[in-house]
């Protein structure tokens, strides 16, 4: 059975936006193109303060059959960005109060629009932080939505494990609560799960309960080179299996090392690849994981091993980690891109980057590689001339051979960016079966598709 939505009309739109009017003021936009730099933007824009607030549209619009495009940062993710078209696009991002912090138990409650850096600022009285970050201004929100991750999710999980429960306001406008503060829970169907990396296909996120930890004593941090990109994966691999604890590994090519040097000013380090490591616990637990992790690297031909002086010194370091796509876009002017984010088993990770690294080779493309090592994920930004067809089709194909290639190795499309509408192709065959599942399941919980259409399932 194939989901129609009725076509909703201007009289549809202007009717929400008389029922709006009276109480939200300049919190409704009517936009010609408030999207996200691509396509047709939503024909409105609307910005809720509360639960009931987000009730109220999400009410309004089920009536006339309008989609729902919720958004929370506005950070484009590239070709994974929601599909705009028309419909109301719910703007979270004035929803920013952090609820609740419940030190003695490790948690807090959130409404979506909370920023990580936002919720770190309010945490740093009780001794405690939320780990994960993927780029500066992600909402907890999105991040939920999105199922991310980030450079530390080695040691610390992902948005899977750190969120443990849930506001949302279903596609019928009913306010719901999954999960909740306790460690453990044998209640049944995993909800939470169920909304966690949804994007905003089955409804809307307006609370986010996620665990916290305590922050801790020592923060190392150091840079290493290697010959190649297989020794850099290999090292650590190897360091993982003799149990060192690092809370982030990250490496950049040699391509991506030559942009980062010249965009973020990296003074004394070479364009090789590179990891850019983490090391935090109790002081006498991470000199001795450094040590530890000096022999590994010794083994793996690692040179020119550096750690950094203060804090001033490693945030420069990692703040160049985060720079890393605006850095790799200078290597091109006006270049367009396309981004591949896949995840295999740990152990494959060397094949898989190997297999990239020599497909962009022989396409004479520019596509410099960033690798969350640690849990077995990389990105690789594949840079062409937009308005060369042969480019275009160049670079296609080489995204194509590069998922197809993880997917052989029991691997998937999508690490940690979102699948949006430029990547939801991925899924299928290799999933068919679950992919009728989520179909099914989607159908359940949103039976007139209003909700983020055309992202991540094709209805
Ligand atoms: C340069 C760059 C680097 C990145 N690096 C990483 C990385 O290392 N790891 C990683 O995981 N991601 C990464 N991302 C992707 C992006 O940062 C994450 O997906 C982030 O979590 C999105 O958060 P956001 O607040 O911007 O969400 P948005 O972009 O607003 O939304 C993300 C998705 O969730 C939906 N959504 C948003 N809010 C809600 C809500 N309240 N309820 C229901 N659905 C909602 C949206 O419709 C959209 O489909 C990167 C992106 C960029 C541009």
């Amino acid at each position: 059975m194939e989901m129609a939505r009725r076509k909703y009309t201007q009289a549809d739109l202007r009717e929400v936006v008389s029922e709006l009017a009276p109480g939200w003021g300049d919190r409704i936009r009517l936009s010609a193109d408030a999207g996200r730099g691509r396509g047709p933007g939503p024909d409105l824009v609307v910005c809720p303060f509360s639960n009931e607030e987000v009730v109220q549209v999400v009410r309004l619009c089920a009536r006339h059959s309008i989609p729902l495009v919720p958004h929370s940062s506005g950070i484009p993710a590239q070709a994974s960005d929601p599909v705009v078209h028309g419909g109301v696009c719910i703007d979270l991002s004035e929803m920013n109060r952090v609820l609740e912090i419940n030190a003695k138990d490790n948690d807090c409650r959130v409404q979506a629009g909370v920023s990580a850096e936002q919720l770190n600022l309010d945490l740093r009285y009780d001794n405690l932080f939320f780990p994960l970050s993927t780029e500066p201004g992600a909402t907890l929100g999105g991040m939920a939505s999105s199922r991310a991750s980030g450079t530390n999710s080695m040691r610390y999980g992902t948005m899977r494990s750190m969120v443990i429960g849930l506001t949302v306001v279903t596609a019928s406008g009913e306010i719901i609560r999954v999960g909740g503060r306790t460690r453990k829970s044998a209640t049944g169907y995993d909800l939470t799960a169920l909304f966690v990396g949804a994007e905003g296909t089955l409804g809307i996120v307006t609370e986010v309960q996620v665990r916290l930890f305590q922050r801790p004593e020592q923060t190392r941090t150091a840079v290493c080179s290697f010959e190649t990109l297989d020794d850099a994966v290999n090292a650590v691999m190897v360091a993982d299996r003799r149990g060192i604890s690092m809370s982030r590994v990250e490496l950049l090519d040699r391509l991506q090392m030559q942009a980062s040097i010249r965009h973020s000013k990296l003074s004394g380090l070479s364009e090789a690849p590179t990891l850019f490591l983490e090391f935090q616990g109790r002081e006498a637990d991470v000199t001795e994981q450094v040590i530890a992790f000096t022999d590994v690297l010794a083994e793996f031909n690692g040179s020119n091993f550096q750690w950094t002086t203060g804090d001033a010194e490693s945030d420069a370091l990692w703040r160049a980690r985060h720079d890393a796509w605006s850095a790799a876009q200078m290597l091109q002017k006006a270049a367009a891109t396309l981004t591949i984010d896949i995840c295999v088993p740990v152990s494959r990770l060397a094949d898989a980057l190997l297999h990239a690294q020599t497909r962009a080779d022989e396409s004479g493309l520019l596509c410099p590689i960033v690798g969350h090592v640690g849990d077995g994920s990389f990105h690789m930004l594949i840079l062409f001339e937009g308005s060369d067809a042969r480019q275009q089709q160049l670079a296609r194909s080489l995204a194509e051979a590069i998922v197809g290639k993880a997917l052989s190795l029991e691997g998937t499309c999508s690490g940690d960016q979102e699948l949006g509408a430029g990547k939801k192709h991925y899924l299928s065959p290799a999933q068919s079966g679950a992919l009728e599942t989520m179909k099914s399941v989607k159908r359940a919980l949103d039976p007139d598709n209003i909700m983020n259409p055309g992202n991540l399932l094709e209805i």
